[in-house]
This record gives structure tokens, C-alpha cells and sequence, in this order.
């Protein structure tokens, strides 16, 4: 479903965001009408606004998100929710054991 860790994935689609906010907001010089460059200006502020809204999110999740160190590569990363990956090595990472693809016979 996801390959990086979900702050990476929500951080590089702000950062998406931002630049697609700037490319939009540059079109509105390519065109003569003031009406289409009004409506692409208003589109690109939004989404730079979005951005910056998506960032302050970030900031709450990583605030709530767990510390743990990976079991796969031994780095500390972020894990946000029940299950998320790895930052560093994608490893899928649970907490919940009933979700674990990995679970032997030492369930309680
Ligand atoms: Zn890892």
C-alpha cells in the first residue's frame, strides 16, 4: 500500500503541493485573459495554503507518532498508527500482533 514510512509519504506530497502551487500560479503569466490568470493565481494560493496546512499536520502526527527502533536494520524511525514502515528500509512494522505477517507460536 505505501513503500516509505506515512510522514515521509504525507511530507513529500506537501512538498508536491508547493511546487505545484508555483507551476500553477506561473501559468497564470501565460495567458492574456484576467479571468483564467485571476483563477489559476487563486488555484496556486490554495494549494501553497493546503501545503502549508498538510505540514502543520505533519507536525501534530510526528508529535503523537512512537519512537521505536527498526527490528530490521536497528535505525530509530516513526510509526504512526497500528502499522507503518520502516523509514529507512520500508520494513513493515505493527504493533498489533494479530496483524503481523510474521507471527510464530509465541502469541500470548
Ligand atoms: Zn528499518
Amino acid at each position: 500500500m505505501f513503500k516509505k514510512g506515512k510522514i515521509n509519504l504525507i511530507r513529500s506530497f506537501a512538498l508536491g503541493l508547493v511546487f505545484g502551487g508555483i507551476i500553477v500560479t506561473y501559468g497564470s503569466f501565460l495567458t492574456n485573459s484576467p479571468l483564467i490568470s485571476g483563477l489559476f493565481m487563486g488555484l496556486g494560493l490554495l494549494m501553497v495554503l493546503l501545503s502549508t496546512v498538510v505540514y502543520f499536520w505533519i507536525g501534530f502526527l510526528s508529535a503523537k507518532s512512537a519512537y521505536i527502533t527498526c527490528p530490521n536494520c536497528e535505525k530509530p524511525t516513526k510509526m504512526l498508527g497500528k502499522v507503518d514502515a520502516c523509514m529507512h528500509c520500508k520494513q513493515k512494522l505493527t504493533v498489533d500482533r494479530s496483524l503481523a505477517t510474521d507471527n510464530h507460536s509465541d502469541q500470548a
